[in-house]
């Protein structure tokens, strides 16, 4: 506690108010008077606190820190952000998907992990999770997905019933499935998980070389999980969990860091590669494309008000800066139109705006008014013009991170490459890279989940996309379930 004395209260006006105490009546015991100003003020504010919350990763913590370099990966990209030595400040978002605001932060689900870099060439986000793939490959289905995620029409509750039916009739989801329902579907804290692009984008160095790249942030305190058991009981004691553990570790001083390694694909490999490589529902193994490291994310900072710098933070994945682009992946493409449309729904027009989502450099944009403006706009108002507007001056952002296409106007899947299916690679990780303990959980938790409502004709079409993933595993799933 400080020994000075408070500032006097004021209103929003600046005004200093007479009371905080008490409204203002005819006689202690009489009416209140409707010119009450500041006691009008307090509860009219107080009916408009609430904003939108997001529609998927509604529930959500984060904080402040920065990006070092520690690697020469110059060869890769001429991204400012990556260039050896560069130290970049960052903020960053943790995320569950499904729940709602005050939903519990340990239930099964991805996690959110969301940073912005606040670079010298512009703001560069990357919206990743922590998983390296996705339950669907297209955006079309994407909202279809979150949907059956989250609540029912006619009940408002969430259904077990609803999410195996959209999973069992998305064969492409089985990858990413089998990740959720094994350890890392619940961390132990988000300290405690690796963070992933999940995308694929294309980097281009400064003689114009492209390549494909996959992030991946490792997290130095090492992956921990929580069982369902842990998560269940701490949904019930401390919904909050997670959001509670990073904001008192940054508290003491307890900073939180991952290593951020690259895969790094030729531009050529796509065509000829064993996996799709823009397919969201895959991985690029490790043997085949090694991870090369780049850096440091450290977090040493907690927002001083969680709305205005964590409610109100807006990633997308359009954010990006020289160096630095798309790859013909269908839902980053979606998603880089998706995000920042949802942020005007959310936050308004002007929401580049607010502190925390400014850059760090000057914006010398040609938007203009709208809602929540802050900024004077000065004219000329158009380009192009001769009275000393900005001039786009495309020496700084050259259109070199291009791909070609061809073809007709088509509604179809990716083209498929040599080893392409919807449940290898789940297979892959259910036979080769889960222990014993591991596998027995993952039976453990997809029978119990199975279980909890999940009935005909959905069951069946369960039992039998885990059987495709791998038979032993689904045998057991079934007899689990039987056993009931
Ligand atoms: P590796 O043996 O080189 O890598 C396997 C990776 O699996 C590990 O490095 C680790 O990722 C991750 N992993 C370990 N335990 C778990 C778990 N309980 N749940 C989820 N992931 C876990 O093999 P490959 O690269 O050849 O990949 C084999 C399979 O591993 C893939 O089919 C995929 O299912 C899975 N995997 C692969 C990743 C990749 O990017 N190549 C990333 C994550 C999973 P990490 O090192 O990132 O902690």
């Amino acid at each position: 506690m400080s020994d000075e004395k408070p500032k006097h209260t004021t209103n929003d006006a600046g005004i200093a108010v007479a009371s905080d105490e008490h409204s203002l009546t005819i006689g202690p015991d009489g009416p209140i008077m409707l010119h009450d100003h500041y006691l009008i003020e307090q509860m009219a504010q107080f009916n408009r606190e609430r904003i939108p919350e997001r529609q998927p990763h509604a529930k959500g913590g984060g904080g402040f820190g920065h990006f070092e370099v520690t690697h020469d990966i110059s060869a890769y990209t001429k991204a400012a952000v990556f260039q050896p030595g560069t130290k970049t400040d960052v903020l960053m978002r943790f995320s569950t998907v499904a729940g709602e605001r005050g939903s519990p932060d340990t239930w099964r689900d991805p996690r959110g992990f969301s940073i912005k870099f606040y670079t010298s060439e512009g703001n560069y986000d990357m919206v990743g999770n922590n998983t390296p793939v996705f339950f669907v490959r297209d955006p079309m289905k994407f909202q279809h997905f979150i949907r059956s995620q989250k609540r029912r029409a006619d009940t408002n509750l969430r259904d077990h019933d609803m999410q195996w039916d959209f999973w069992s009739l998305s064969p492409e989801s089985a990858h990413q499935v089998t990740w959720l329902m094994g350890d890392r579907g619940i961390p132990k804290s988000w300290r405690h998980m690796n963070g992933y692009s999940s995308h694929t984008y294309m980097w281009v160095n400064a003689q114009g070389e492209k390549f494909w790249v996959k992030y991946h942030f490792k997290t130095d305190q090492g992956v921990e999980c929580l069982t369902q058991e842990e998560a269940d009981k701490l949904a019930g004691q401390d919904a909050d969990y997670h959001t509670r553990d990073l904001y008192e570790a940054l508290k003491q001083g307890n900073h939180p860091s991952w290593t951020l390694h690259m895969q790094i694909m030729p531009f050529k490999d796509a065509e000829t590669y064993r996996f799709n490589p823009f397919d969201l529902t895959k991985v690029w193994p490790h043997g085949d494309y090694p991870l090369i490291p780049v850096g440091k994310l450290t977090l040493d900072r907690n927002p001083t008000d969680y709305h205005t710098e964590i409610e109100q933070a807006a990633f997308e994945p359009s954010n990006l800066v020289p160096g630095i682009g798309v790859s013909p992946d269908k839902m980053l493409l979606g998603r880089v139109f998706s995000y920042a449309d949802a942020h005007r729904a959310r936050l308004g027009v002007n929401y580049k705006q607010i502190p925390v989502n400014r850059p760090k450099v000057p914006v010398h944009s040609y938007s203009k008014d709208g809602a929540m403006r802050m900024d004077n706009v000065t004219d000329p108002v158009y380009a192009p013009n001769s009275k000393g507007g900005p001039a786009a001056d495309p020496s700084r952002n050259p259109p070199v991170d291009v791909w070609s296409a061809s073809g007709d106007m088509v509604r179809k899947a990716y083209t498929l490459h040599a080893e392409d299916d919807d449940f290898g690679q789940a297979g892959t990780m259910v036979r080769e890279v889960l222990d014993d303990a591991e596998r027995e959980r993952l039976v453990s938790n997809v029978v119990g989940h199975l279980k909890g409502g999940v009935e005909e004709p959905v069951l069946s079409r369960a039992l039998e996309y885990w059987r495709n993933i791998d038979q032993n595993i689904g045998d057991r799933i079934a007899n689990g379930v039987k056993g009931s």
